[in-house]
């Protein structure tokens, strides 16, 4: 039987800086930009290689609710454009790897100091409050000491290792959204509709004259979507495979999953070639670096976004992203989505910072939700304008010197 070590080591600190970003999705780099651009020491730390999170290393788009939005989300479209990598489905996707030379092209104007390839451990803890992070990486384990850490990690690693109580999946059994692997395939035919989705799901049961359930079996989802990519060579993502009960914060199950996905990804491509002379001679591109978890802890917060919040409206004091987006729940056990009107919310502050720790914000997939909210506000333009939220709070509460919950606490008094 495994047992457990104690070991002491010297931990060296690699910098002091106001505020520590962890994890460079669509939060993090709203959170990290914002702070940087208002004159804070940021350090952003990720453990991917490039910045971007999902939009990037996950492979996804379109880029949803971001169409309605000022700030970072109208200045990533314009400059996307710029680059001729933004457009496609719903006139809404991007070029991937554009949006991740865009992001550093920005992170390097703002003067960042980004630390990728580096997995941010534990917090450093005083009591209840947040001091700084440990870090790991090719040149060991170090400390990062700050200010104020916003943990935009989307499972809330840093938060949940702090002590703070968080919620996984719906409240009847704590399933949770399945996994998805992105991937990207090439040679779709010029006249594939960019505005339009097909019912493949129903196209390749009738061509395969397969039963239902061995389509099931093989890719469990019923709505195999294919997102046209802006540009030419026919580029596309597609969204099929799905991984069910396995938990994106296991190391073991992370990885079974990521393997389970990629024999999903063969099968899809399988089927795509059955209907070829419909779509195009398809040949896959390419695999994301990580396999996209929809759904993981959720950071309870001085507020909790309720049901009735996205189904009847919500428009606190302290609001601070307006969410149009619908809810879209992956069915946790069944191959199939379901999708609820959205009356329109706004994200409170309060749902951003944490119960128990101080010194610490969270912004993204992670925040203080039920299982319906969080299906509705995790998509990557809500998550972006978070995470400005956050970086720009956080400065004020710097500014002020009080903590990002006095801060908060005083805003929703308004
Ligand atoms: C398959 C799939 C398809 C989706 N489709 C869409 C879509 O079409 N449009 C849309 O708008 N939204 C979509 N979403 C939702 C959206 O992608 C996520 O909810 C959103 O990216 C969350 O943003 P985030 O910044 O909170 O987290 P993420 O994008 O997950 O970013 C978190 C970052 O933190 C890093 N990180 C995590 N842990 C650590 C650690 N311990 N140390 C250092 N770094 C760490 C990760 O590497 C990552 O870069 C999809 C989600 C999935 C899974």
């Amino acid at each position: 039987m495994l047992q457990s070590v104690t070991q002491t080591l010297e931990i060296p600190v690699r910098n002091e800086c106001d505020i520590l970003v962890v994890g460079a999705g669509p939060a993090g780099m709203g959170a990290a930009l914002t702070a940087a651009r208002m004159g804070a020491r940021v350090t952003l730390v990720e453990y991917g290689g490039k910045l971007g999170g999902m939009w990037t290393l996950g492979l996804l788009s379109p880029f949803f609710d971001n169409w309605n939005k000022p700030g970072l989300n109208q200045e990533l479209r314009e400059k996307l454009a710029e680059r001729h990598a933004w457009g496609g489905l719903w006139d809404m996707s991007f070029d991937p790897s554009q949006m991740a030379l865009l992001l550093n092209q920005m992170a390097l104007d703002a003067k960042l100091d980004v630390l990728l390839y580096t997995t941010a451990c534990e917090p450093y803890m005083q009591d209840n409050t947040i001091k700084g992070v440990f870090v790991q990486n090719k040149s060991g384990k170090q400390l990062i000491l700050a200010k104020v850490v916003i943990d935009c990690t989307g499972d809330g690693d840093i938060a949940a290792r702090a002590g703070c109580p968080f919620e996984v999946g719906r409240p009847s059994d704590g399933a949770f959204q399945p996994m998805t692997m992105m991937f990207k395939i090439g040679g779709l035919r010029e006249e594939y509709p960019r505005d339009a989705t097909i019912d493949w799901y129903a196209l390749l049961q009738y061509r395969q004259r397969e039963s239902q359930q061995k389509l099931i079996e093989d890719v469990p989802f019923d709505k195999p979507c294919i997102i046209k990519l802006p540009g030419p060579g026919g580029q596309a993502l597609v969204q099929w495979t799905h991984i069910r009960f396995l938990k994106g914060t296991d190391g073991e199950e992370f990885t079974r999953a990521s393997q389970q996905a990629m024999l999903q990804v063969e099968k899809a491509m399988l089927y795509f070639r059955e209907v070829r002379d419909l779509l195009g001679e398809v040949y896959l591109l390419e695999l994301p670096a990580v396999i996209g978890v929809r759904e993981s802890r959720r950071i309870k917060g001085e507020y909790q976004i309720t049901d009735d919040d996205v189904l009847k409206g919500f428009h606190p004091v302290d609001g601070i992203c307006d969410v149009h987006f619908g809810v879209d729940i992956h069915e946790p056990s069944k191959a199939e989505q379901t999708n609820l009107r959205n009356a329109g919310f706004d994200i409170p502050f309060r749902s951003l910072v944490p119960l128990g720790v101080e010194n610490l914000l969270t912004a993204g997939r992670c925040i203080s939700g039920s299982f319906v909210a969080h299906a509705s506000y995790r998509v990557t333009g809500d998550c972006l304008m978070m995470g400005e939220a956050a970086g720009a709070k956080a400065c004020d509460a710097i500014s002020r010197n009080i903590t990002v919950r006095q801060l908060s606490r005083e805003l929703a008094a308004q």
